[in-house]
């Protein structure tokens, strides 16, 4: 028996988080017929059912934003009816024009109204979002995706589009479809964030350290919770990492419980905290050396929440392999080294990468041979600044205050 037809879209976005809200948007603002595959039934991926809410960084902590187009969009959005914490005074009505030297631009923002919010967005931009539905393979032809494979509550059935974007994080579609990947060998630390609520309101419990070398050279411990690392691709491993997170907030409730014993457990989350998984091997990688370093075919500029300081400009060429030509990968899952991928992988970061990738997959099927600086001009129209040499002066790039 033959698959169910689901549909023909000039683009189809693979994952609903960050990077792919940020996806399907670009490209529906490029008049393109868009449609989200997504197999929660909540948008923002990591950065909403996994409990993950805080907007890291725009700017360089120099004073000086780096990061424009949807990333400041959707920050803005996650904040538009209030912050839960982390709201440095004055930057809503003046991004990119104050100088301000110890406060960075990041946010804390409530998970489940920046997912309606983004939902309101995508469907008024005339996005279809097909919830409940996992992209379980894709079917290539001459080097190029002819159909991706979806499961929902339907049954299986078959989507078919002209441009396909990864934004699954785990980059699914890039290991289905036979592009080169990589996967993280180190391993994750176990998370457990959750929130709860006691007396004085509903507050987020981060629990577990993550690889942060630069604070461990401060001599600030980090104490895993558990000895064991999780590669995030294995099914049985993922359900353990899950359970195993879920005992650590109960331990750490019934510990909080013993000082404020009004505090209860308010949200855990429904998909499992994982950093990093799986990349692209793309046509180029970029590397945490490369601060500061200008690329001709720059989509856009990200900084380093852990660091005050550099700025990375995202070459265009860390989206795609040539393997698969109507294939672009966003958020999580680009091609940059293992020590930039912990860098590369947060919100920010994920919705430049998101609206270049989606931006690209309105103009082409095969990226290798798309015109950039056409691709760059569209991106600059949406309020992207590509070039660091662009940017005010400003805040500079010393390090001296780091
Ligand atoms: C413990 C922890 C702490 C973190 N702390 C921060 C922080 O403080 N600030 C920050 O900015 N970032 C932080 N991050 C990182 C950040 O949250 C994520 O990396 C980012 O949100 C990833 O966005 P994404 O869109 O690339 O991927 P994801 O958020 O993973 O979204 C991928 C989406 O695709 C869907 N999907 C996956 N596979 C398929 C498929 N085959 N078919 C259909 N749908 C699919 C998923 O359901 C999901 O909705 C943290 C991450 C972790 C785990």
């Amino acid at each position: 028996m033959s698959d169910r037809f689901i549909g023909t879209y000039d683009v189809a976005v693979c994952g609903g988080g960050f990077a792919g809200i940020s996806a399907a948007l670009a490209a529906a603002r490029q008049g393109k017929r868009v449609v989200l595959l997504e197999k929660q039934y909540l948008l923002g991926g990591l950065g909403t059912a996994g409990l993950i809410t805080i907007f890291l960084p725009l700017c360089d902590g120099y004073g000086r934003q780096v990061s424009f187009g949807l990333a400041e969009e959707l920050l803005r959005l996650s904040v538009k009816y209030g912050a839960e914490d982390k709201y440095p005074e004055n930057w809503l009505d003046g991004v990119g024009t104050r100088t301000e030297k110890d406060k960075r631009y990041e946010v804390q923002y409530n998970a489940q109204l920046f997912a309606l919010l983004a939902e309101q967005l995508l469907l008024d931009s005339g996005v279809e979002i097909l919830y409940g539905s996992y992209v379980v393979d894709a079917e290539v032809e001459a080097g190029k995706i002819t159909r991706l494979y979806v499961e929902n509550k339907s049954g299986r059935g078959e989507v078919f589009a002209n441009s396909v974007v990864d934004a699954t994080g785990d980059c699914d579609i890039a290991h289905f479809a036979g592009a080169p990947t990589d996967t993280f060998r180190q391993g994750n630390l176990l998370a457990a964030w959750y929130y709860y609520t006691d007396g004085d309101g509903y507050k987020l419990q981060m629990q577990g350290a993550s690889d942060t070398p630069e604070r461990e050279k401060t001599g600030r411990e980090q104490t895993p919770l558990v000895a064991r690392r999780f590669g995030g691709l294995d099914g049985r491993e993922l359900s353990e990492m899950t359970c195993l997170s879920h005992q650590k907030i109960l331990e750490g409730w019934l510990k909080k419980r013993k000082s404020s014993p009004e505090a209860v457990i308010s949200t855990v989350a429904t998909i499992p905290q994982i950093r990093m998984t799986r990349k692209i091997v793309g046509e180029y990688e970029l590397s945490y050396t490369e601060e500061h370093t200008p690329f001709e075919d720059s989509v856009g500029m990200v900084s380093n929440w852990k660091r005050r300081g550099p700025v990375y400009e995202v070459p265009f060429r860390t989206l795609y392999s040539k393997q698969v030509k109507n294939l672009i990968c966003a958020g999580r899952c680009t091609s940059v080294d293992e020590t930039l991928w912990d860098v590369m992988r947060v919100i920010p970061c994920c919705a430049v990468t998101g609206q270049a990738a989606g931006t690209a997959a309105a103009m082409t099927d095969d990226f290798s041979t798309l015109d950039v600086a056409r691709l760059q001009e569209v991106l600059r129209q949406s309020g992207v600044v590509l070039h660091e040499r662009d940017l005010p002066r400003e805040g500079a790039t010393s390090k001296a205050n780091a």
